[in-house]
Order: C-alpha cells, then sequence, then structure tokens
C-alpha cells in the first residue's frame, strides 16, 4: 500500500480489525496471561509484559508515523530512554547536549557516575565547533533532542547522522517536543526515536507512556528482548488510552501550533517582554534549520519577562487560563518557570550555563480560543504593571 498520510495512520491505526466480534474500536485487552492453544502449541500471546494486542496497535501506529521498523511501547517516557541506553557497553560513550531534558540529564549522568554502565561526553550543539568536538569524543551513541528545553534551540539532526555514520555512531533523537507530526528524525537518518508520549502524543495529561522506535529492525528485536527483560513495557489500558489520545494528534497540533503563533506575536510586541525563544521567529538563530527539518514549529514557546524576577509571582497570581504546573502538550495550555520548576535540580551556575534565567517562563500552548489565552496574559501583565506602578 502506498504511504499513508499521519493524518489517516492516527485516524485508522486498529480501527475495524477485532476478528472476534468485528468490533470498530480495538478492544482493551486487559490480560496477564494467555492460554496456549494445547500442550506444546503456544498461540501468538504468552504473557503481556511481552506482548498485549492493544499495546501492539499503539506501537504499530507509532511505528508506522515515524517511519520505523518496529515500536517498542514503554510505562513511562524515561523507560523509553533507558531502553535505548541497553545498546551501550562500559568501554562505550555517549554524547549528549548539555541543554536535554532533565531527567534524561540525571539518568546519563548517574549511570555513567554510579554505574559506569557507559562512558559520557556533553557537548553544547550550539558551538560552531561541535563536529570537532564529537569527533574527539568517539561515541558509539549521540543522544539529540531539539528544539530544546527550555529554550527551543535547534539542532541540525541531518548534519549530525552524517557525521555519525562517518564515525560510526547511532543516533537517538528525543522527539517528544513535536511528535512524528512535525518531525520525523529517522527519515533524517537517526538510527532511534524515542518519545515521552505523555505529551502531545497522549495530549491529554491523563497517563505517564513512552514508546521506542528503531529505523533498523535487528535492532528493534534487541531492544523488544531487553524491554520484556527489564520489565520496561506499558499497560493495556495506558496504550489505549494513547491511542485515544493519538488519534486527534494531527488536529491538536494544528490548532496548538495556530495558537502558539499568536501568542508568539503578542508576546513579541508586549513592552514587559524582554525575549521570545520560538523557532518560528525569523530573528531565532534556528529558524532556517526548524524550516527544513521540521513540519512546524510547535507549541512550546518561552519568553523572558522584562521586570525583576518577584513580580514574577503577579503575573502567574494574575493568570486563569494557564495553569501553573509542569509537563507539556496537552490540550489544556500549562505555563512554568524552569528556573524553580522543570530546572529546579540543576544548579544555578548549570542553569546560567544553559541560558536559564530566573525570569525565564515557559508556554505549553492548548487548545482553547486564542483571544481568551491573549485576554488572559493582557491580565497577567497589567498585574505587573500595576505593581511596578506603586
Ligand atoms: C517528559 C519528558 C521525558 C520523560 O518522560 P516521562 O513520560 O515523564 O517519563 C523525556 N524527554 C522529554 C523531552 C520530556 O519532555
Amino acid at each position: 500500500m502506498t504511504k499513508r498520510h499521519p493524518a489517516t495512520v492516527v485516524a485508522r491505526a486498529g480501527i475495524a480489525e477485532d476478528p472476534t466480534f468485528g468490533a470498530v474500536t480495538p478492544p482493551i485487552y486487559l490480560t496477564s496471561t494467555y492460554e496456549l492453544n494445547a500442550f506444546r502449541q503456544p498461540g501468538p500471546y504468552d504473557y503481556s509484559r511481552s506482548n498485549n494486542p492493544t499495546r501492539d496497535v499503539l506501537g504499530d501506529a507509532l511505528a508506522e508515523l515515524e517511519g520505523g521498523a518496529k515500536a517498542i511501547v514503554t510505562n513511562t517516557g524515561m523507560s523509553a530512554c533507558l531502553l535505548a541506553l541497553q545498546l551501550l557497553k562500559p568501554e562505550d560513550t555517549l554524547v549528549f547536549p548539555h541543554d536535554c531534558y532533565g531527567g534524561s540529564y540525571r539518568l546519563f549522568i548517574n549511570l555513567a557516575q554510579r554505574k559506569q554502565a557507559f562512558k559520557i561526553q556533553i557537548i553544547n550543539f550550539q558551538d560552531d565547533n561541535w563536529p570537532t568536538q564529537v569527533h574527539a569524543a568517539k561515541p558509539a551513541m549521540i543522544w539529540l533532542e531539539t528544539p530544546s528545553n527550555p529554550l527551543l534551540q535547534i539542532t541540525d539532526i541531518r548534519a549530525v547522522c552524517q557525521l555519525a555514520s562517518v564515525i560510526g555512531a547511532k543516533v537517538v533523537v528525543d522527539n517528544t517536543f513535536l511528535s512524528p507530526v512535525l518531525q520525523q528524525p529517522l527519515a533524517l537518518g537517526a538510527d532511534i526515536v524515542v518519545h515521552s508520549t505523555t505529551k502531545f502524543i497522549n495530549g491529554h495529561s491523563d497517563i505517564i507512556g513512552g514508546a521506542l522506535i528503531t529505523k533498523d529492525l535487528a535492532v528493534g528485536d534487541e531492544l523488544k528482548w531487553w524491554g520484556n527483560c527489564l520489565g520496561l513495557t506499558g499497560g493495556a489500558l495506558d496504550a489505549y488510552l494513547t491511542l485515544r489520545g493519538l488519534r486527534t494528534l494531527n488536529l491538536r497540533m494544528q490548532k496548538q501550533q495556530e495558537n502558539t503563533a499568536s501568542i508568539v506575536s503578542f508576546l513579541a510586541a508586549h513592552p514587559l517582554v524582554a525575549k521570545v525563544f520560538y523557532p518560528g521567529l525569523p530573528s531565532h538563530p534556528g529558524h532556517a534549520i526548524a524550516k527544513a527539518q521540521q513540519n512546524g514549529f510547535g507549541a512550546i514557546c518561552s519568553f523572558e519577562l522584562n521586570a525583576p524576577s518577584d513580580y514574577l509571582h503577579d503575573f502567574f497570581a494574575g493568570l486563569s487560563y494557564f495553569t501553573l504546573a509542569q509537563s507539556l502538550g496537552g490540550t489544556e495550555s500549562l505555563i512554568c518557570h524552569p528556573a524553580s520548576m522543570t530546572h529546579a535540580s540543576m544548579d544555578a551556575a548549570a542553569q546560567q550555563r544553559a541560558g536559564i534565567s530566573a525570569t525565564l517562563v515557559r508556554l505549553s500552548v492548548g487548545i482553547e480560543e486564542c483571544t481568551d489565552l491573549v485576554a488572559d496574559l493582557t491580565h497577567a501583565f497589567e498585574q505587573v504593571t500595576l505593581r511596578l506602578a506603586k
């Protein structure tokens, strides 16, 4: 069959494929184990840690969306990261960006330093000489996250993959921030994609989950074996909810991006905003690469308040539609203060190196009516103005 459009993949995943009763919606197989056909005659499924039909429907859809050979659905995004690391041996080096997700950063550092599971080298891919640094590290695996969190910095996936193929390194891309609808790293040369499905893929902020997709079937089989061995696979009910969330991924992404573009224009023109970070802005240093490797600029943006950081209290208190909470990618708009929330585990020096200032605010824009969201932000900025005038 010809390649299906992502909108069709998400709407049709597992639809009308039930051989038993013809259920249009894929059934939720809440079972830990499966009956054998007869003595020494196993059926297609044996135990749900290894395989579950509901989880398989989600995995197949994610593999198709990312253009991969195999997907492993995991119980958290961190499990998907941990699974990819099973390819490394103690003598191997993992290269990862200085501004990757905090939980990934913690995992890499602690596995390397406390378990000697592998060696690590942290690289700033915004440095002009990143290729020299990568070459010198002789990595077995390169980890990328683009756009980065919370400053939305862009890394050229194609350029990194070209270098990786020369030096024989595998490239893993954490594609959580964009989802396969907006970026397909395997088509750009990556070997593995990981997701926190908690975010855009599920999109409803009601489960924690993850997925890993491989370009190569043999690598997928090996990691599937590890997923079962280590017990990292996801539950059937979570898989069902994620599949239900996935149905609207395209629609949600469209609306959330549209809202984000309007909010970014509003923020860029506001006197109480010192700086806006969004790859859709032509002034963003990664704009051209983002335009080339993404199908859109995403629904996350951040900005610096043009007032001392203690005024953030007034700003946050003045909001009704942006909920002050971590996480991102849901239908509801969220707002967070990276320095004290998502990136609190970084010390002040590390935050400064990563460019995370005390006045930085990150938005995850939902599907609410945009004029309401802009009115909400306007009201919150007015609270800051009122106190500044006192
Ligand atoms: C949230 C997140 C993770 C971790 O996923 P969990 O589902 O919370 O375990 C990994 N990478 C990125 C980019 C994330 O945003």
